[in-house]
């Protein structure tokens, strides 16, 4: 198959497994994210791929020649480290042509390629530039230069833009991406940060302790969440605890309809999932589905659009709308809230009462709907 293809991939480390189950294909041509929190495999994955480490049991295969165990440096991947990694004691243009000698190309034309690398990332009029001489988003630049140097067949990039200040990160997101884009080159880059994520993959596998939670495009990711560690990891979600009675969803005694019924016999916890952006404020009526009340406890406004908090019987929900649909929005007083079937995804729940309990929202939910 072409591109790079994992199969059942698992790395131990004595008693801990870092990786587990893992199938993947890295199509050609292509970006994709490793994203996950801290711990979860990531850095792991990528070593595996680079060949700085072996799995302890599975396989890795580049357009069908298995590469298991072929060493890293025989694989022609390319690799940019949080630290960058480049020499201090060259200059920018030695930096890279060390890259070109140790690929092999001869001295007359090393100083021209090189020439050529730092034009791609806009950094050569700093060819003869110590490295401490440069800020950190040029550094990037060149660490990206030296791995593009080698012509690498997968350039593999760890938490790339860690090093730099938020401004300079999101600017370096749409450049490598537009850089990404123009080569072609299958790209791989480890992150635990969901907008740099979504910003320039094309895929986003996101990783929980060990195992590929999801597969899909940013889109797909954030709107069709297939389990509620992504639904929480990627954005914001509002989580209510339900249950299922004659073949319909309630919570906190309200009925809810959804696009797909949920396929749960009756008496199951469930967990509604909904974006704040898909839940609108409403009238207090108690008798019309997917729709809660509760007091106003707390507004604010995040650029252009306002969240307001309502503490419902279900637990809190957030509606986040433009600042302009929610000018008559009071502190204190009790609203409506109406949450989108089409919008509305239904997980299992806990099995220990919380469909009761309209507060048993676990920490990481109440931090993730208040962020
Ligand atoms: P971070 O974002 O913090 O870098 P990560 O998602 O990249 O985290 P990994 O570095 O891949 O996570 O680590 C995955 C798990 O494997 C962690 O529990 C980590 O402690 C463990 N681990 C990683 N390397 C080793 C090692 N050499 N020996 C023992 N355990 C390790």
């Amino acid at each position: 198959m072409a591109g790079l293809v994992l199969k059942d991939v698992r790395k131990t480390y004595g008693e801990v497994t870092a990786l587990q189950n893992i199938d993947l294909v890295f199509p050609t041509g292509k970006l994709t994210a490793l994203l996950g929190p801290s711990g979860c495999g990531k850095t792991t994955l990528l070593r595996i791929i680079a060949g700085l480490e072996t799995p302890t049991r599975g396989s890795l295969s580049l357009n069908g020649n298995d590469i298991t165990t072929l060493p890293a440096n025989k694989r022609k991947f390319g690799m940019v480290f949080q630290s960058f990694a480049l020499f201090p004691h060259l200059s920018v243009g030695e930096n890279v042509a060390y890259s070109l000698m140790i690929s092999g190309i001869e001295k007359r034309t090393r100083s021209k390629r090189a020439q050529e690398l730092l034009d791609l990332v806009q950094m050569a009029d700093f060819q003869d530039r110590r490295i401490g001489q440069l800020s950190g988003g040029q550094r990037q630049r060149v660490a990206i230069a030296r791995a593009l140097a080698q012509e690498p067949d997968v350039f593999l990039l760890d938490e790339p833009m860690s090093a730099l200040d938020a401004q300079l990160r999101e600017t370096m997101q749409v450049e490598l991406r537009l850089l990404q884009q123009q080569l072609n080159i299958t790209t791989i880059v480890v992150t635990h940060d969901q907008r740099e994520a979504m910003t320039m993959a094309d895929e986003i596998v996101v990783m929980s302790n060990g195992v590929s939670e999801q597969i899909g495009s940013p889109t797909d990711i954030y709107q069709r969440p297939e389990t509620p560690f992504v639904a929480s990891f990627i954005g914001k979600a509002n989580f209510l605890d339900g249950v299922v009675r004659g073949g319909r969803v309630y919570a906190g005694e309200c009925p809810f309809d959804l696009e797909k019924p949920a396929p749960f016999v009756d008496g199951s916890p469930v967990q509604l999932v909904c974006r704040p952006e898909n839940v609108d404020l409403c009238p207090v009526d108690g008798t019309v589905s997917n729709t809660l009340s509760g007091p106003v406890t707390f507004v604010r406004d995040v650029g252009p659009t306002r969240e307001v908090f309502v503490e419902t019987s279900a637990g809190r929900v957030i509606c986040e709308m433009p600042s302009s649909e929610a000018t008559s929005v009071v502190q204190g007083e009790t609203t409506g809230v109406r949450l989108k079937a089409s919008a509305l995804l239904c997980f299992p729940g806990q099995a220990t009462g919380a469909a009761a309990d309209p507060t048993a929202q676990t920490d990481d939910q109440r931090e993730n709907v208040a962020a």
